[in-house]
């Protein structure tokens, strides 16, 4: 009897035991996969957290590097400037109305004054300036449109306007040297439209604003006498034009010594250095009041 109950006893442990070491075999293996398993996924986490580390790192850099693009970036970045060195190779004497519904006619476009010092053309100095003028602005970012951008043209006032108005620019930039009879006369003015035909009261108060912005700066620049901002009606390339305007005289080409002057290269740095700050100012302030 006590050997049929031991014997019973040891089956059920034998059993017990096979069992135990089944399970135990089974939750030993699944342990070490599911480790492994556990392992792998673990590494692709960690690669996930330090990829999304450097993304966003690279991202925080990327961010800084267009703030400071856009710190960098000056006020004329993207504005549309049209240039218009004034008169041309040969003048066209024929006739256009100096304004639209107007019966008073102008020459289409005179051919300017000679310099007295250089025998230089004014409208040679004007493309000269107009050119350099352009690959500044080029480099600050802006968009320049050029009425003329060689001698040899056939444009008048009005259609210098129109290049200006179909470009839908900023500012409308005439590039212009002064003469008079009287040779000791010198220094910079700069012209800008009055109310006499156009109507447009903005467009009157920019082009002023701009004229005195760069006519300050331009003078600043050169250091040349600044002969004031000059409001004007009679000019065709003004009172056909929808965009702000202005026109600079850069100095008198009938002194001896300001023709010299506007002729040499350091000179005529000055002068677009000064016409830029100039319009960097106007626009600093503009896009402050538009915010
Ligand atoms: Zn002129």
């Amino acid at each position: 009897m006590k050997n049929t109950i031991l014997n019973a006893l040891k089956k059920w442990i034998a059993i017990i035991s096979i069992i135990s070491i089944g399970l135990c075999g089974i939750y030993f293996f699944t342990k070490v996969t599911t480790t492994d398993e556990e392992k792998e996924n673990k590494e692709v986490v960690d690669l996930n957290e330090k990829r999304t580390d450097k993304s966003s790192n690279k991202d925080k850099e990327a961010g800084t590097k267009i703030k400071t693009k856009d710190e960098e970036k000056s006020s004329i970045s993207d504005k549309i400037i049209c240039i218009d060195p004034g008169h041309q190779l040969k003048g066209n004497l024929e006739k256009e109305a100096v304004a639209p519904n107007s019966k008073i006619v102008k020459f289409k476009c005179s051919s300017g004054t000679v310099g007295v010092s250089t025998k230089i053309r004014e409208e040679k100095l004007n493309l000269e300036v107009g050119l350099l003028l352009k690959q500044k602005l080029i480099n600050e970012g802006a968009k320049v449109v050029m009425t003329r951008e060689t001698s040899k043209v056939d444009i008048s006032n009005v259609e210098r306007a129109e290049i200006s108005n179909k470009a839908n620019s900023d500012v409308f930039i005439r590039i212009h040297t002064d003469g008079s009879e009287n040779h000791n006369v010198a220094g910079i003015s700069v012209l800008v439209p009055n109310d006499k035909y156009i109507k447009d009261k903005k467009m009157l108060q920019r082009s002023y604003d701009i004229g005195s912005c760069v006519l300050k700066s331009v003078v600043e620049h050169t250091k040349a006498k600044n002969k004031g901002i000059i409001k004007r009606g009679d000019i065709s390339g003004f009172n056909w034009s929808k965009k702000p305007v202005i026109l600079i005289e850069m100095g008198f080409m009938t002194n001896p010594d300001e023709d010299k002057k506007l002729n040499a290269k350091q000179y005529q740095n000055k002068i677009v250095e000064g016409i830029i700050d100039g319009l960097k100012r106007y626009f600093d302030q503009d896009n402050k009041n538009s915010r």
